[in-house]
């Protein structure tokens, strides 16, 4: 075993890696992400045209983000510090035909050697599953370039949250696996922005991302009290 490297919990990375092969499957663990990923990609087109630029997807797991970005025309680079997420993703593009690089590594490593390489920086659903989610915030702050877009998405962290994210999602509707999110490491939106701004992202949007139990269908809309997504850019130099 090698070392686990700064700011990754294992134990977090090890859930990932044990439900890996069932990433791409529509009805299966990751049902919710597959559901999802058209209304945040619209959400991100909304604010960046992606054809042509150089993306980056942090936390990118089996790449259904990752994908999609590429198929709109990105030059994507997906990493995740899950091994078998990135070997189920790799071998999904070979079927899906999509041109995306895959990398075993951490935003901050990233960091170190690409600053400012990145015209938009992707990093959903991963915030509430490290240690210090503000040390990745300001690793995205550093790979991005300047005039750059930095999207998350996240859980909020209050009564309302526990009782739709945890309690509803894992172990009433069962729309993922019990287990899968610890209440502690849900994020405010409050503590996102601030530790953005630290880190010297400009806040530019907000949405929230809901589920109907009744319809069984996501959508966005204002209220960002459970799921929710922010959006960020790095002021141009100058
Ligand atoms: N972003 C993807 C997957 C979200 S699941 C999507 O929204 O579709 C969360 C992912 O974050 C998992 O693949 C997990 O392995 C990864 N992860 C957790 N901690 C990490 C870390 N410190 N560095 C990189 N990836 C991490």
């Amino acid at each position: 075993m090698t070392e686990t490297p700064h700011n990754v919990d294992a134990t977090e990375v090890a859930k990932f890696d044990a439900l890996a092969a069932r990433w791409w499957d529509p009805d299966g663990e990751f049902r919710p992400l597959h559901e999802i990923n058209p209304l945040r990609l619209d959400w991100i087109r909304q604010f960046v045209e992606l054809d042509g630029v150089r993306a980056l997807d942090i936390g990118c797991g089996g790449g259904i983000l990752t994908e999609a970005m590429a198929a709109a025309g990105a030059a994507v680079t997906g990493i995740d510090m899950a091994e078998k997420p990135l070997g189920v993703a790799r071998l999904h593009q070979v079927e899906s035909g999509a041109k995306v690089e895959y990398l075993q590594t951490t935003a901050e490593h990233m960091a170190a050697q690409h600053a400012g390489r990145f015209d938009v920086v992707t990093c959903l659903e991963m915030l509430e599953h490290v240690p210090s989610p503000s040390q990745v915030i300001a690793a995205t702050a550093e790979l991005v370039r300047p005039g750059g877009h930095v999207f998350f998405s996240t859980i909020n962290r209050n009564p309302k949250s526990f009782l739709f994210a945890i309690v509803g999602a894992e172990y009433v509707l069962k729309l993922l696996p019990a287990g899968t999110h610890e209440y502690q490491n849900f994020i405010r939106p409050s503590e996102l922005e601030e530790w953005a701004r630290a880190a010297g992202l400009k806040h530019q949007a907000s949405m929230g991302l809901h589920y109907n139990p009744f319809t069984r269908e996501y959508s966005l809309g204002p209220n960002v009290d459970v799921n929710y997504l922010m959006y960020f850019q790095r002021p141009e130099a100058g």
